[in-house]
């Protein structure tokens, strides 16, 4: 009897996540402690706003505290390094975040660079970039750090395993290739430049893809049986796209009909049927972004208090 590749749920996951840190924002509370995540959007991205109103609404469910700040559009570099100076100095917030992107105007690096390193709950400033280079437990970025929950509670072991990580971005390939490394992986960075990239993707155990290329990954880059981490979410506007990459799929034709898109990853569903697991989207990787940055804030909350903390912080390192 054939067994077909294990889907790595990422919401049963991100739900378990979120459990454990109700509990840690209980036992803070029953101290007086309530943790709070201050979120500022600037301007009018659709995307980010749905993003950053899930965020809030989590931080409800678990009894985090939570606002959000909305600048306009027209704000200056100066104009925020202020605002989050008021909030880095406020001992209600426990966590910063800067949704991104940011408008074109705005100085980003200056500005994710005043965040304090300790509120930082992105994980993105160069000091906490750098505690997770040298694989010291912190404030670790939350995409990266979901991938590994999801690794950890699947209980798949990278260690000396071929780890392959396609992008190199700062918020994603960078830090997830270095989570990897920790954990004991032998690691290999591809990136637009790469040459011959297939010959890369085919020797890998374990492929994370982070390129924001919809169904870029075909079922010939992959090697049968490896574990696929599809990190890309990508929306599908044309049909005759979604017909080609889900041919038959009810499914999705009901949502694009419903929508008017449907989103994608950066894998083809051709590599999941070969693959040994993977993460689907959407219900992948992308559920346990939220759950991490709820897990950083009240990881910040008991750092900056010099509070012992969970079990999940040695688990961001990698
Ligand atoms: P970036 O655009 O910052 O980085 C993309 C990376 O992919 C770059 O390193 C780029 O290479 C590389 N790349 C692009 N095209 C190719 C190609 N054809 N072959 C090889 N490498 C390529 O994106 P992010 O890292 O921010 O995001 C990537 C994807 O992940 C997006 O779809 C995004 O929406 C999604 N995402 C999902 C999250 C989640 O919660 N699931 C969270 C964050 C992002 P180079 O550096 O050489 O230009």
């Amino acid at each position: 009897m054939s067994v077909g590749p294990k889907i790595l749920d990422g919401i049963l996951i991100a739900a378990e996540i979120k459990a454990e840190v109700g509990v840690e924002v209980r036992e803070l509370a029953a101290q007086g402690i309530i943790p709070g995540l201050a979120v500022i959007l600037v301007g009018h991205v659709p995307a980010s706003e749905i993003y950053v109103r899930s965020k809030v609404k989590t931080c409800g469910e678990l009894g985090i505290y939570s606002e959000m700040l909305t600048p306009p559009e027209t704000i200056t570099t100066e104009q925020m390094l202020s605002l989050v100076e008021g909030l880095n100095a406020r001992d209600d917030i426990d966590g910063i975040l800067i949704q991104l992107p940011l408008p074109k105007h705005v100085d980003t690096r200056r500005l994710l660079e005043a965040v304090m390193p300790n509120k930082d709950v992105d994980g993105f400033h160069p000091l906490n970039a750098g505690r997770l280079l040298s694989g010291q437990p912190g404030l670790a970025p939350c995409t990266p750090a979901g991938i590994m929950q999801i690794l950890r509670r699947s209980e798949i072991s990278v260690v000396g395993k071929n780890a392959v990580v396609v992008g190199r971005s700062d918020i994603v390939g960078k830090p997830t290739a270095v989570m990897l490394l920790n954990t004991s992986a032998t690691v290999t960075v591809c990136h637009h430049l790469t040459k011959n990239l297939p010959r890369y993707t085919r020797e890998a155990d374990l492929l994370v893809v982070a390129i924001g290329q919809p169904g870029f990954i075909t079922a010939d880059m992959v090697k049968p049986g490896a574990t696929l981490i599809d990190v890309g979410i990508n929306r599908i506007t044309d049909a005759a796209r979604v017909e080609e990459l889900f041919p038959g799929d009810a499914a999705r034709a009901a949502t694009f009909a419903k929508r008017g898109s449907v989103v994608v990853g950066d894998f083809h569903p051709s590599a999941f049927a070969i693959s040994g697991a993977y993460t689907p989207v959407p219900g992948g990787v992308g559920a346990l972004t939220i759950a991490m940055l709820m897990a950083n804030t009240v990881m910040a909350a008991k750092l900056r208090r010099g509070l012992e903390t969970g079990p999940l912080v040695a688990a961001m390192v990698g």
